[in-house]
């Protein structure tokens, strides 16, 4: 590649966004730093009524929480900028203008009852309406290709709405090419001519997206499937304006966990699972989930955001960044859609929690657990590396690891009809007096002088060993019971024994 790579994620800010858009930053993010380049954030806001106030903030907090910021975009790096297209709206009129001066776009006086009667005539007669070089030039459609040149300028200046549109060139074949999909062609004569331009001085996302394309010297266009039907408009404006067009790439879609459709957010409140990175509050007050707050690392959704559509090609599951980088290539990007699955990500959040630092996963349990306020972080810490291995959220924490901290306050009713026979009475006593011998009071010795007697004894040890685990937890749950004895510690062991045999 010769050319410095420089590529762009442009969402369009109509809300939250989506965890395909995500995964559309993700893959330019790795791409660009493969090979060095430039990761630009647009923001395509041409469309003002589907502008959602927060979005932008949105986008950009999530792609920070994400770890793959932008290097330029609004507010930094503008060296191509303004970066949002409304700060934009005075650069591209001239070249819709250009357009219709080289004969590639022309004006559009229909009114929008007039193209809808023209729509419903054709439903009525079975057939879909298209704007295109069979009808533009019957009379029956108002355009500057039939009105004379004074005509059209009597309009404009008259203040008539019109629009720009493209003239798609009649009986060509298209050549496209697509760095994942290989080779493609299109006849032009199934292609509408899309409109470019507003009167109302905006241009459309066609438009905007390829003069800024062109402008902000992006090499590559990486972005969703559904993008796939407007290449040909795209290659066709590049041609037309006589610019190289950047590679294009696109990813495949995002598919519902049955495998069939697309996801939605519907799919996760369905099955309980957040498909946005952070959590959203719509303008109606209706919260949406985020991975954020339901407590995944960002380094879990990024991986398993990776492998929806792209595999290394070995049996390797867990990527760092820093390893998507290295080893991403579009090359092994699928054209299937990729299934969604809710599963797979608890369980890249479960092999993630495991590389956490205890104390640091202490730190995110104790903020959100009231009942940890007075307890020193690091014996939080020594509890949560007895835990974790069970855990795959740091909500699941206490669960696993309340009686670390408070005695049990009654036992689990099958746990004890299990573990409860004639003589454990007996039994608990003696552990008591076991315990209370114990000077050092260390994980081996609590086992060596226990087990010891256990055998000497010839007692069995679920004998011994279920209502102890049963006097310290509660229930038969648990990591090592000399584990729980020794954090807790001496006094409080004895404590909860001889609460066990009291309740006998
Ligand atoms: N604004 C478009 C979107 O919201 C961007 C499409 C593109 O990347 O060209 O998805």
């Amino acid at each position: 590649m010769s050319k410095k790579v420089r590529v762009r994620f442009a969402p369009s800010p109509t809300g939250p966004l989506h965890i395909g858009g995500v995964r559309t930053a993700l893959f330019n993010y790795l791409f660009a730093k493969k090979y060095g380049g430039d990761f630009v954030l647009r923001i395509e806001d041409t469309d003002q009524n589907r502008y959602v106030e927060g979005a932008e903030d949105y986008i950009i907090k999530s792609l920070d929480w994400c770890g793959m910021p932008f290097d330029e975009g609004p507010g930094k790096n503008e060296k191509f900028g303004p970066y949002r297209q409304s700060e934009r709206k005075h650069l591209y009129k001239q070249y819709a203008d250009d357009l219709i001066a080289s004969g590639n776009a022309y004006y559009a006086f229909d009114t929008a009852e007039q193209l809808d009667a023209e729509r419903k005539g054709h439903e009525a007669e079975g057939k879909t309406f298209i704007y295109n070089w069979h009808n533009r030039e019957k009379g029956r459609l108002v355009n500057s290709l039939v009105l004379t040149e004074a005509e059209t300028k009597a309009k404009i200046e008259a203040g008539d709405d019109y629009v720009i549109r493209f003239k798609s060139p009649q009986d060509e074949t298209l050549q496209l090419t697509d760095i994942i999909r290989g080779n493609m062609k299109i006849d032009t004569n199934v292609l509408d001519d899309k409109v470019l331009f507003k009167s109302d001085g905006m241009p459309t996302y066609h438009l905007a997206n390829i003069v800024d394309d062109h402008l902000m010297e992006i090499t590559h266009v990486i972005r969703g499937e559904e993008w796939l039907p407007s290449l040909a408009l795209h290659q066709l404006l590049y041609n037309a304006f006589g610019w190289d067009a950047p590679e294009f790439a696109h990813l495949p879609l995002i598919l519902k966990p049955t495998g069939k459709g697309k996801l939605s957010k519907r799919d996760g409140d369905k099955m309980g699972f957040p498909v946005f990175p952070l959590e959203y509050t719509a303008t109606d007050g209706t919260v949406s989930r985020g991975y954020k707050e339901d407590g995944y690392f960002p380094e879990a959704v990024i991986n398993f955001l990776a492998f929806l559509g792209w595999n290394p090609g070995t049996e390797q599951e867990i990527f760092s960044l820093e390893q998507l980088v290295a080893d991403f290539d579009l090359a092994r990007v699928n054209k299937a859609g990729a299934r969604f699955d809710p599963d797979k990500t608890k369980w890249f959040n479960h092999q993630y929690m495991q590389q956490q630092l205890d104390l640091d996963l202490a730190k995110t349990f104790k903020a959100r657990q009231p009942e940890l306020a007075d307890i020193d972080v690091n014996y939080i810490a020594l509890t949560v590396g007895l835990i974790k291995e069970r855990a795959t959220f740091v909500s699941d924490f206490w669960d696993l690891s309340h009686f670390f901290f408070t005695a049990p306050t009654a036992y689990d009713e099958k746990a004890s009809k299990k573990a409860l026979k004639e003589g454990t009475a007996d039994i608990m006593t003696k552990v008591i007096e076991l315990v209370n011998v114990t000077e050092d009071f260390t994980v081996e010795n609590l086992q060596t002088n226990i087990k010891g007697w256990i055998t000497d004894n010839d007692i069995g040890f679920g004998k011994v060993m279920m209502p102890l685990r049963l006097a310290l937890v509660g229930a038969l749950q648990g990591p090592d019971v000399f584990d729980i004895m020794y954090l807790i510690g001496k006094a409080e062991t004895v404590k909860r024994i001889e609460a066990l045999v009291k309740s006998i």
